[in-house]
């Protein structure tokens, strides 16, 4: 009977607890597409605009949102958010200073929606990076943002699973870090979690290994910036620093179709063939088991 009695309650408990949703705002590139200055087919006369990486995770129940990464497109991709919801994000998380992934943090300033102590997460040299230099320090002296510094892990040892609301747990990924760390996110609802790695070096200079972190997850969001080296003729495959989709699909080729399942590819190059669903390579990563992000995408937490 008591058995019973805690079965039913914890069934009571779940259904209590609503589901948060992720949706995609963006899948390109720090650049965006098109890309400045660039006259070839991919992006001369292409009307579809395709905006830099970032999502968004909505809250059902209170009508509120968190931002991940504030991109060039901010303005935009806040516009695809449902009606029902805040107009800004009450809280915001970045991966690290590069273009794409930050400079939106201007919009959020006086000369345009004058937001009033949105919370803003990053690593402590992003943190000094933006509080130390103009424009960026004056959204903090007008309390526009509210800085709110993050220890990130330098492994993921833990991957709890949220028991309401959300839990973000930040992690050190290698990347070019000149103005800052660079950091991935573990983020978790109370069903289900994700992995959000937009730029990463090499697999193999990162001290962990994405194999054994995805049995743990639902979804892995992951660099897929270029698609192999046809994109970058004559520069030698080993000395660009993200790993191509060719060989992030020979790295985890052996995996069962489970774990593949929940590899989504993301952060696309104006040049990278993913951009069109129905190219030979698009087709070649999903025919292998993948997944390409797309923007509008929604996903349940
Ligand atoms: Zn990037
Ligand atoms: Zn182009
Ligand atoms: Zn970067």
């Amino acid at each position: 009977m008591k058995n019973k009695t805690l079965v039913l309650l914890s069934f009571l408990w779940s259904l209590s607890v609503s589901a948060q949703e992720l949706l995609i705002l963006g899948v390109a590139q720090d650049a965006g597409k098109p890309q400045l200055g660039c006259e070839k087919s991919c992006c001369k006369g292409d009307s579809n605009r395709g905006l830099v990486v970032s999502m968004a995770i909505l809250e059902p129940e209170t009508k509120k949102y968190i931002l991940l990464e504030a991109t060039p497109d901010i303005t935009e991709q806040l516009a695809m958010v449902p009606a029902e919801y805040d107009r800004l994000p009450y809280s915001v998380y970045l991966t690290h200073a590069h273009i794409g992934h930050y400079t939106g943090l201007m919009y959020f300033g006086r000369e345009a929606a004058n937001s009033h102590n949105i919370s803003l997460s990053c690593g402590e040299r992003m943190a000094d990076f933006l509080v130390q230099n103009g424009p960026w320090s004056q959204l903090f002296q007008l309390n526009n943002l509210r800085l709110l510094p993050i220890k990130p892990q330098g492994n993921l040892e833990q991957l709890p699973k949220a028991d309401s609301g959300v839990l973000i747990i930040p992690f050190l990924v290698p990347h070019r870090d000149e103005f800052s760390e660079t950091l991935g996110y573990y983020i978790s609802g109370p069903n289900k979690s994700l992995l959000f790695i937009p730029d990463i070096d090499k697999w193999e200079a990162w001290s962990q290994d994405l194999k054994e972190l995805l049995p743990a997850v639902d979804y892995a969001f992951i660099d897929g910036t270029f698609f192999d080296n046809q994109e970058l003729p004559g520069r030698d495959m080993s000395e660009i620093p993200h790993p191509f989709v060719v060989e992030s699909m020979k790295r985890f080729d052996h995996l069962p179709a489970n774990l593949k399942d929940k590899i989504y590819f993301i952060h696309f190059n104006h040049t990278n063939p993913l951009w069109n669903p129905n190219s030979e390579e698009s087709k070649r990563v999903q025919a292998a088991g993948y997944h390409i992000a797309r923007r509008g995408l929604n996903f349940k937490l």
